[in-house]
């Protein structure tokens, strides 16, 4: 039975990589059959926050990545928040003491910037080499009356070869005797990362570890852990960084890094994790619009790729835009609405009659958009007070001889109507080019420009229609001028 964790530390929002470690854990367990949990690695208590901690916590319900296990949800393995957790560190810290596996370390900073100093001059690997492994009870004693307060740390064995055989990287070896006896509880009696995380892994039963490549170093300090304790070791798998278009690690640098601000953008949850899971990993066949469903089925870790994965906005754009097009209009439309009313062409409140005018507005430009924070770029043609010719091609056309003729014949039509909806409008746009014996081009154009002042734009028989024949009249009546 499948068991695997996303485990962040709360030092900051969620950000795509943590995102993407969470989707590959969840589509495992969820592909598996298995139990996905959440649990939170707050023991950096100056960088920790409940802030973060809330806002990693709405980013994976948000992109819909529910969790079985874990904080806010309870489980077995409770607690799930590691500050909560230290009567469980303490006694498996007592063992590892008690069997000789761990010491009690006194050095000062100072002393350990000697140390280092030391050993660079002769020109070795800067590493805590046990000067206070087997220290007499009487020399603790000494230490301790001058106030020195320990920190525990890991024995490691002399000539300890570390094979991980990644389910993602294949087999990594390491060397123990580089490592240097490693701290696992700090003098405030707050464990370490890397003590930590094994025994919440081991405790909670994990038999996965899926998460990104920058821990595949820690991961020989967390398998001698294991064996200290006598527990067997859970699969590894690495997954490997996210770069940047320009091949440097992803920071902010290369724009926005956290879910949050692509929600604030008008991304879809869909479309992140459709990227995101694509962002290492591959599916078997061509198609790669795949919703959490299709994902869920075609995941496996085998297909997980070795080398970076690069961060590609334009793709990202893409399946947006794809998502954003092919949703449900209410769906789009409600999510538009809030950016329409932070930019201030709508207002707080929507009367029924306006938000059916709002879904017609988003059936017209959605094609157009990437993110739904765009829609401000493209609905400005229909609440501007005027739209005079944006450029010198919208100019032209309006001078074309055939422009008056043209115009007339739309006034004209427009005014013998009372309803000017989306059938009126296409009605009518059929027939005005064989009317004015004229090609279609001559005929959309000008009126395309007299009605928005650009050469581009949604389709006529939209635009219309979303002007309503009050503001159609007055713009054909002020290009006629
Ligand atoms: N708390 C660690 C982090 O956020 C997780 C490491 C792990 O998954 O073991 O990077």
């Amino acid at each position: 039975q499948v068991k695997v964790r996303f485990a962040p530390s709360p030092t900051g929002p969620l950000h795509i990589g943590g995102a993407r470690s969470a989707l590959f854990n969840w589509l495992f367990a969820r592909n598996r059959g298995g139990t996905f949990l959440v649990r939170i690695e707050d023991t950096d208590l100056e960088r920790s926050s409940r802030e973060s901690e809330e806002n990693i916590l709405a980013g994976l319900r948000w992109l819909g990545l529910d969790w079985d296990e874990g904080i806010g949800v309870g489980g077995p393995g409770g607690p799930y928040r590691q500050t909560e957790r230290l009567p469980i560190y303490r006694q498996y810290a007592d063992r590892l003491l008690e069997t000789g596996w761990a010491y009690r370390c006194y050095c000062t900073e100072e002393e350990l910037a000697a140390q280092r100093e030391e050993l660079l001059a002769r020109g070795e690997m800067p590493r805590y080499t046990g000067r206070c492994r087997h220290l007499t009870g009487e020399e603790r004693c000494r230490l301790e009356a001058q106030g020195r307060r320990p920190v525990l740390r890991f024995a490691v064995p002399a000539g300890e070869k570390i094979i991980i055989r990644d389910l993602v990287r294949g087999s990594v070896s390491f060397d123990g005797d580089g490592m240097g006896d490693f701290i696992i509880v700090k003098s405030d009696g707050i464990p370490t990362y890397n003590f930590a995380v094994v025994v919440d892994d081991h405790t909670m039963g994990i038999t996965h570890v899926i998460r990104a490549e920058e821990h595949l170093s820690n991961t020989p300090r967390q398998v001698l852990l294991y064996r200290a304790l006598g527990w067997p070791e859970p699969r590894f798998a690495h997954v490997s960084l996210i770069l940047g278009e320009d091949r440097t690690k992803m920071s902010k640098r290369h724009g926005a890094t956290s879910i949050e601000q692509y929600r604030e953008m008008g991304y879809l949850p869909e479309a992140l994790v459709n990227f995101l899971a694509l962002l290492g990993w591959s599916p078997g066949g061509e198609e790669e619009v795949l919703t959490l469903d299709q994902l869920k089925e075609q995941f496996s870790l085998d297909r997980v790729a070795k080398n970076p994965a690069v961060f590609d906005l334009d793709k990202l754009n893409w399946l947006n835009g794809h998502y954003i097009r092919t949703s449900s209009l209410e769906r789009i439309t409600d999510l538009a609405i809030p950016f329409l009313q932070k930019a201030g062409y709508v207002p707080e409140e929507i009367t029924p009659e306006r938000y059916q005018w709002l879904k017609a507005l988003v059936a017209a430009v959605r094609d157009y958009l990437s993110n739904l924070s765009e829609i401000t770029q493209h609905v400005d043609i229909f609440f501007a007070a005027e739209v005079p010719p944006a450029d010198g091609e919208a100019r032209s056309v309006l001078a074309g001889e055939q422009v008056p003729a043209v115009l007339r014949a739309v006034a004209e039509k427009v005014r013998a109507v009372d309803e000017l909806d989306e059938e009126v409008a296409r009605a009518m746009l059929k027939k005005l080019p064989r009317e004015l014996g004229l090609g279609g081009k001559k005929v959309y154009m000008p009126l395309r420009v007299a009605l928005t002042g650009r050469t581009h734009g949604p389709e006529l028989y939209q635009v219309i229609p979303l002007l309503g024949r009050e503001k159609v009249l007055e713009r054909v009546e002020r290009a006629l001028n």
